[in-house]
């Protein structure tokens, strides 16, 4: 299917959003394609129909093409290859590689009852005449693979060399009893198809290779190298899921994170550079990255690193750049503004934003006068009437002000706690609350000064008016 040495894929099974570790897998496969100028292909496992859903499908790949993970045509979708499947089990079967298993769901939950969790090969002897009444009865069954005995030995570019004893291992089944092929058989079919030199996938998959390293040879097909990844564990040690809030890419796009934070942030996931450097843009990593230096054990997914890296991202990132993405995420945002008041915005906030909806939510009270006061600063701020008069005072000695600048606002400020010996608190935290409605934010004065005269002595205006209620 191609001329590159190394090909890889990711395949995901449309039954639900792409997450973290979907994700990091797909970057991993990426990132190891360009730095060996090797080819990085998509596989939608969508044989299953019950659980597989077109929209998933599309998520997925909107999700990948977001993060910048860009695929090589063509898409393959397994459930359009349904006949090539056809032709590799009748090859195995004529072969003797696979057998007609005719026990029941209820038969094999019996034999789990009883302890027997592997497969103990009922139906693995039956003769041939035996088979066919069978069939002619229209009895349902499944193919089964005659696992040989002997042992099965691959060199895994991660967890080293993996020797499994066929013992082990269950005579597995390829179709079920709807006709339908699984898993571990088309993944091999494909694979070969494909033309994959290196499988890159979750630690999880681990007890499948063997399989599928047996169908490889039972089909006459070279069998790719592996490599595992560790799996992303939870704070707790347990395998990130919703419960520990781990949210789906499209959460984190659809909250306005870079698409680059997260990538940084997901190959630190099981690999490190073997510095201590942790931020890197998609480019730094094509070239850093390397799976010699992923990790065998689990990585802790940190929210909080996603938070520092995001927010390294967002200062390194251009303003314009900034003020792109946000009118892209919010048409409305900074409506009628005028850029020099956008740009300056952006610089003031992006070294506190780590995402872009934050920078949405922080930026609010440049565009708007607070319609309400956060209840908690309120009390901290304002508990009496005579913030009252002292913001009146204030107010008098700011409307003289003929320059309205950051220096001299600091000025005014100070000359005013002197005088009436407070703390600057006690006038810092009433206005911060006047103006933006919350006593989060960056400096007090580059606020008022970007806000100017007029709206911030209208401001203060509307809070002597309405507070303390
Ligand atoms: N559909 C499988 C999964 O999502 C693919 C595993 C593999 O990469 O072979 O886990």
């Amino acid at each position: 299917m191609t001329n590159s040495v190394f090909n890889v894929r990711f395949a995901p099974s449309p039954t639900g959003e792409l997450h973290l570790g979907g994700a990091r897998t797909a970057l991993f496969n990426w990132l190891f394609a360009k730095y060996n100028n090797g080819k990085f292909f998509l596989r939608i496992e969508d044989t299953d129909t019950k659980r597989s859903r077109e929209i998933y499908t599309d998520q997925i790949l909107d999700s990948l093409s977001w993060l910048g993970l860009n695929w090589e045509e063509p898409l393959i979708f397994q459930s359009e290859r349904l006949n090539e499947y056809k032709i590799h089990i009748k090859s195995l079967l004529s072969s003797g590689q696979l057998y007609h298993c005719f026990c029941s769901k209820n038969d094999l939950s019996e034999l789990k009852d009883k302890g027997h969790f592997k497969y103990p090969g009922t139906c693995r002897e039956l003769d041939h005449n035996d088979i066919k009444t069978r069939l002619n009865q229209g009895a349902s069954f499944t193919y089964r693979v005659r696992i040989p005995d002997g042992n099965t030995k691959y060199e895994d570019m991660i967890y080293g060399s993996i020797n499994v004893d066929h013992k082990e291992l269950d005579d597995f089944i390829v179709i079920r009893s709807d006709g339908s092929p699984t898993y571990n058989f088309t993944a091999v079919v494909d694979d070969h198809y494909m033309d994959i030199s290196h499988v890159i996938r979750g630690e999880d998959h681990v007890s499948n290779t063997p399989k599928q390293i047996l169908l490889y040879k039972a089909l006459g097909f070279n069998v790719p190298v592996f490599a595992h990844l560790p799996m992303i564990l939870g704070a707790d040690g347990k395998r990130l899921s919703k419960r520990h809030g781990a949210a789906g890419v499209q959460t984190f796009r659809e909250e306005g994170y870079l698409p680059e934070s997260l990538n940084n942030y997901l190959a630190l996931l099981g690999w490190n550079p073997g510095t201590d450097e942790e931020l890197f843009s998609s480019d730094d990593l094509i070239q850093k990255f390397n799976l010699s230096k992923v990790q065998k054990k689990g990585a802790i997914w940190d929210e909080k690193k996603m938070h520092w890296i995001s927010g390294q991202h967002m200062m390194k990132t251009g303003t314009d750049h900034i003020i792109d993405k946000l009118r892209f995420n919010d048409p409305d945002w900074g409506k009628g503004s005028s850029i020099s008041y956008l740009v300056s915005i952006v610089e003031l906030l992006k070294v506190r934003a780590k995402s872009l909806s934050e920078f949405i939510a922080q930026s609010d009270y440049f565009f708007n006068s607070p319609l309400s006061y956060d209840q908690e600063a309120l009390q901290k701020a304002w508990g009496d009437n005579s913030v009252n008069t002292r913001m009146q005072l204030l107010a008098v000695n700011l409307l003289t002000l003929e320059h309205w600048r950051k220096d001299y606002l600091q000025n005014i400020f100070e000359l005013f706690i002197k005088e009436h010996g407070l703390g600057l608190g006690k006038i810092i935290m009433p206005i911060r609350l006047a103006v933006c409605g919350t006593l989060n934010g960056p400096a007090v004065y580059d606020i008022l000064e970007l806000l100017g005269k007029d709206e911030t002595l209208k401001r203060i205006n509307v809070a002597l008016k309405e507070l303390p209620k």
